[in-house]
């Protein structure tokens, strides 16, 4: 059926670089001689996945949306595709992304865009647009995408499914081709909040070769999800509401949801964060400067693109790289260098760091006093192709409400909530203190 569904839209949405539906029929074969011969199946038993193609899957290869790895094909798997597929689920192909996980709107994939499911005129949000788009086009039953400053949630409200990002820690990077080592995070996509839950379930949980993946038990997330919301405390963050560019129609949608928990029992607190509004200048000298360390192995040597040619060792390594990253992803190597340089990494890098301390100090006031917070997702609904082309400050903004909690490593899920005028879809984010994914998921549940 997905595969159908596919070769149908596909050449509209082009969520995917690589569709793998030789592998895929082969799994779901496997799988049904194996119901058929009564055997026990394992939870995601047939369940066509998509995953973005920044995580290593062995033997298929793996480009980042990059020229700099258009021939990479990785030797090893990633913890949570290697979860995925001990646990049943099919890979039914690698969807499309901003060049190495770096933009909000598909557009600087080396391959192309992807496009709105809901109108194909307008970008399916980023960096993991074609995981979002991939769900939201029925292309799949759920996909993985990763989130750094927001590349999950984002493209989940752009796109009018459910995106999660887990605590910092609580699933392992293993396999995650590192942008930002500090906020990387994998998490789900999927149209109930029950399918993220069961992916979580899957994916969470220690892993030997992540040093940064807490070695703490995986909780119940499904027996949690029927739990009423009575007595539940929900803060509505002003700045959030107050934010620069926040579209009337996104507010009005997000307000909605808000009186909706209400309803549901929830009982509705205004706090203030007023760090929050640092989260971008913070986020592009943190992300930037990790990702120019992180991305200095793509060296013309070890692997990926060599440009060919004579020259010394440094000319090789110069010409690979500005043939192999694009505009986006030079432009973030050069931020970061500069960021960490001698004499400028105490005025950006570690001031930076500093601030934030203070948007993490923020959230442990604000979760003193509620459970769980709610904001809008993104300022904006799904916007046209090019509308940022020229100013990359303004995609920049696009960020402003999902980057607080990457910064503070808190879990956080966009779910939608209505939709625009134009009939586009809104998101509604809703975050919770560290390694809260339980009650997280159930409130999103009880709300959708
Ligand atoms: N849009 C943000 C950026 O361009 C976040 C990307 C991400 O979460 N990977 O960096």
């Amino acid at each position: 059926h997905h595969l159908a569904r596919i070769e149908a839209v596909d050449g509209t949405v082009k969520a995917f670089l690589e569709v793998t539906a030789e592998r895929a029929r082969a799994d779901a074969d496997r799988i049904d001689a194996a119901r058929a011969a009564g055997a026990d199946l394992p939870p995601l038993a047939g369940i066509p996945l998509a995953i973005k193609d920044n995580l290593c899957t062995a033997g298929i290869s793996t480009t980042c949306s990059s020229r700099m790895l258009e021939n990479f094909v990785p030797p090893y798997e990633s913890t949570v595709t290697e979860r995925l597929w001990q646990a049943g689920a099919v890979l039914i192909g690698k969807t499309n992304l901003d060049e190495f996980a770096m933009g909000s709107s598909t557009e600087t994939s080396a391959f192309g865009p992807s496009h709105n499911p809901w109108d194909p005129e307008r970008v399916p949000g980023g960096s993991s647009g074609g995981s979002a788009a991939a769900v939201a086009a029925g292309e799949c039953v759920a996909a993985l995408g990763s989130d750094t400053g927001g590349s999950i949630r984002q493209p989940a409200s752009f796109c009018g499914v459910v995106g999660l990002k887990p605590t910092y820690g609580r699933v392992s990077r293993y396999g995650l081709v590192a942008f930002a080592s500090s906020l990387d995070q994998v998490g789900p996509f999927s149209r109930s909040v029950a399918d993220a839950a069961e992916i979580l379930q899957v994916i969470a949980g220690e892993d030997p070769r992540d040093a940064t993946c807490l070695r703490l038990p995986v909780p119940d997330y499904r027996a949690a999800l029927e739990q009423p919301l009575t007595g539940l405390r929900v803060g509505i963050v002003r700045e959030c509401l107050e934010a620069e560019g926040l579209a009337a129609e996104v507010k009005a949608s997000v307000l909605e949801a808000a009186a909706q928990l209400e309803r549901l029992g929830g009982e509705l607190v205004e706090v203030s964060c007023p760090r929050f509004n640092d989260g971008i200048a913070t986020y592009y000298v943190i992300a930037p400067s990790e990702a120019s360390a992180n991305l200095a192995r793509y060296d013309g040597v070890k692997y990926g693109h060599r440009a060919p040619g004579e020259g010394s060792l440094a000319e090789m390594t110069a010409r690979s790289r500005a043939e192999g990253f694009g505009d986006e992803v030079q432009r973030r190597i050069l931020i970061g260098t500069y960021a960490l340089s001698a004499g400028y990494v105490d005025a950006y890098y570690r001031k930076a760091q500093q601030v934030r301390t203070l948007i993490r100090r923020d959230f442990d006031r604000a979760f003193s006093s509620v459970d769980v917070l709610l904001t809008p997702t993104s300022p904006t609904t799904a916007f046209p192709f090019g509308a940022h082309a020229d100013d990359p400050l303004a995609m920049y903004l696009a960020d402003l409400l999902t980057i607080p909690a990457n910064m503070a490593g808190l879990p956080a899920i966009s779910v939608p909530c209505g939709f625009d005028s134009r009939g586009l879809p809104v998101g509604v984010q809703f975050i919770t203190n560290v390694l809260e994914e339980a009650r997280l998921l159930q409130v999103a549940h009880q709300y959708e």
